[in-house]
């Protein structure tokens, strides 16, 4: 299931807000387009003129002086253009921006289950390739826009000014024009959005194959993974051919009508002429201007096919905002800490659910442990208490507020997940810390990096908290990498970690190095660990035993290995009842 993509209005109304913000600087560019434009449409009238002076005989001296005016104003006009363009270059980078951040916002505040589902290949596609498609047509297309059609208008206004029966030969090539572009502009925008998901689906299919590789190897997957991208490449090769052929009608239609205009000014205005409705000066400037008009309107109509196709991808980055879930709620705000579940079911696949009619109330400070095989559901359960997947039915409330309720930022200070995943952002180690607190004082860095044993190594980095991460800054550790995660948590200050086993995957020393980081983030706070190694589940107030979705266990370690059910047979597996060895 791809995301979604916003409709023609919502498109509109971003272009409407995006022109209304740059509205100081737009009304620039067209004041100096205009300047320039006029100064090159002088140019056909002169001409003109300089044709009647000519056939009824004028001094050479005279012809220098016109000569020498239009030089003048052919120069002024290139001095106005450049400037003009540099105003239409700077609007369209500032419009992009806008654009890009706006993108980015909308991303960042998508739901993780909306990316989950839609496969990072239709994301990864609108952040790279619609980015592009619309930087061109944002960056070159617009100010040619702007350009083509100030020339076409005033030329055409020129020409009605130097003769209003010149003008009207001209109009043959309306209804061609008109008539064609309108039949591409029709078509071309399902075609283009097709086109883009064509791409979309090509490219998620590539990067589950790569990023899945040996499993595709493993179990033999290779001829339908193949099968699969060849379909893709298929499907987007008939999306390509589909705007293709509306290309192909177009333009050679846009060709005819260009050419209509000056054969039909010279063979009207010579008829003109003979009955002597017009002078031979006016025939001239009118031919001139005709085939002045051709260049801009080429170009015009030769960016509207551009503009067909930044028009899908804005629709594309605009659209993801649709699958942003609006604040609900009446403000409620959580009065406590207890964080509650009351028949909770949950499904990736309609019908298959793998998380079943789960109730479990957590007291303020509770330790809880979450235990059970593989694929039984709890990281889908710690998913859903952490308010990142939405129960399919029941309820998962913090202080009596429903989580689904809570505005992120407003979620994020109650109840966070803490993963195995961490990633090093690129910027300062400050940077990485106060990603939830920008604001944060310096005091309060340091407090978060020392609570978790990373202020040691953080001082003697070259610049401390200003020293750059990420590719091409300084190289942290796994392990420091995890810290800052943590550091970033204490900072946060969530008073319910739903923690899925964050030490599992790193070496035995770096990992009890972590241990204690991570004790120092959870003492104080309501833990629910997700528990790969059972001793997190000895120290545990509570224990839950999870299979195949249903909590069948409940109580105390004591309790639950005095009952002689399945947790304590796996604690028995697990610790053998000869040896203290711990393992895994
Ligand atoms: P556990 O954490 O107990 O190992 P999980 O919650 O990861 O269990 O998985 C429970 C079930 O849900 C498994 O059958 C797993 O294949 C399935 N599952 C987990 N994540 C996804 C996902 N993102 N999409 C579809 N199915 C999933």
């Amino acid at each position: 299931m791809s995301l979604p993509v916003a409709d023609a209005p919502e498109v509109r109304r971003q272009v409407r807000s995006l022109v209304r913000g740059h509205f100081g600087l737009l009304g620039r560019t067209v004041l100096w387009f205009v300047l320039a434009t006029a100064c090159g449409l002088v140019v056909p009238a002169l001409l003109g003129h300089l044709v009647e002076d000519v056939e009824k005989g004028i001094s050479t001296t005279r012809v220098d002086v016109i000569v020498v005016v239009i030089a003048g104003l052919l120069l002024v006009q290139g001095v106005f253009t450049r400037t003009a363009r540099l105003l239409g270059a700077r609007l369209g980078e500032q419009v992009l921006a806008d654009i890009r951040e706006g993108f980015v916002r909308r991303v960042l505040a998508l739901p993780l289950s909306a990316v989950e589902k839609a496969g990072t290949g239709d994301l990864l596609t609108r952040s790279t390739r619609d980015v592009d498609a619309l930087s061109n047509a944002v960056r070159m297309g617009a100010p040619a826009i702007l350009v083509a059609s100030l020339s076409v208008l005033l030329t055409f206004v020129a020409l009605l000014v130097t003769s209003p029966l010149m003008a009207l030969p001209c109009l043959v090539a309306v209804p061609v024009i008109w008539g064609s572009t309108r039949w591409y502009l029709r078509r071309a925008r399902s075609a283009y959005l097709a086109e883009a998901a064509s791409y979309s689906d090509l490219t998620q299919g590539l990067a589950e194959t790569v990023t899945g590789a040996r499993t595709v190897e493993a179990l033999g997957l290779g001829e339908r993974r193949l099968s699969r991208t060849d379909e893709d490449v298929r499907r987007s090769n008939a999306a390509e051919r589909g705007t293709l052929f509306l290309r192909s009608v177009w333009f050679p239609l846009m060709d005819f009508g260009y050419i209509l205009p000056v054969a039909s000014t010279l063979l009207f205005g010579g008829l003109f002429y003979v009955h002597g409705w017009v002078s031979l000066g006016e025939v001239t400037a009118a031919a001139l201007y005709t085939r002045a008009v051709i260049d801009p309107l080429d170009e015009l109509l030769g960016w509207l096919d551009e503009l067909q196709v930044g028009d899908a991808s804005l629709a594309r980055l605009v659209g993801v905002g649709a699958a942003v879930p609006e604040a609900v709620g009446g403000g409620r705000r959580p009065e406590d800490h207890r964080l509650a579940a009351d028949g909770v079911s949950y499904a990736y696949r309609a019908g298959h659910d793998v998380v079943r009619d789960v109730t479990l109330r957590v007291r303020a400070g509770e330790r809880v442990a979450l235990v059970g095989p593989s694929g039984a559901g709890k990281s889908t359960l710690g998913r859903i208490l952490a308010g990142v997947h939405a129960p399919r039915d029941g309820s998962v409330t913090v202080g009596d507020v429903p989580v689904g309720e809570l505005p992120l930022e407003e979620l994020r200070r109650h109840v966070a997940l803490v993963t195995q995943e961490h990633h090093v952002f690129l910027g300062t180690v400050r940077d990485n810390v106060t990603l939830a607190d920008p604001e944060a004082a310096e005091e309060r860095v340091w407090g978060a990096l020392d609570a978790v044993d990373a202020g040691d190594w953080v001082r003697e980095l070259p610049d401390g908290l200003a020293t750059e991460l990420g590719s091409g800054g300084h190289e942290v550790s796994p392990g420091q990498a995890q810290q800052l995660a943590l550091a970033r948590l204490v900072l946060a200050d969530p008073h319910t970690l739903v923690l899925d086993e964050a030490t599992s995957l790193l070496d035995p020393r770096a990992a009890r190095h972590l241990e204690r980081s991570l004790a120092a983030v959870l003492r104080g706070r309501t833990v629910i660990a997700i528990a790969h190694r059972l001793h997190t589940a000895h120290d545990a107030d509570t224990v839950l035993v999870m299979e195949d979705g249903r909590i069948t266990e409940r109580g105390s370690h004591d309790d639950l290995v005095a009952a002689g059910g399945s947790y304590a047979a796996l604690w028995d597996s697990w610790h053998g009842p000869a040896a203290d060895a711990p393992a895994g």
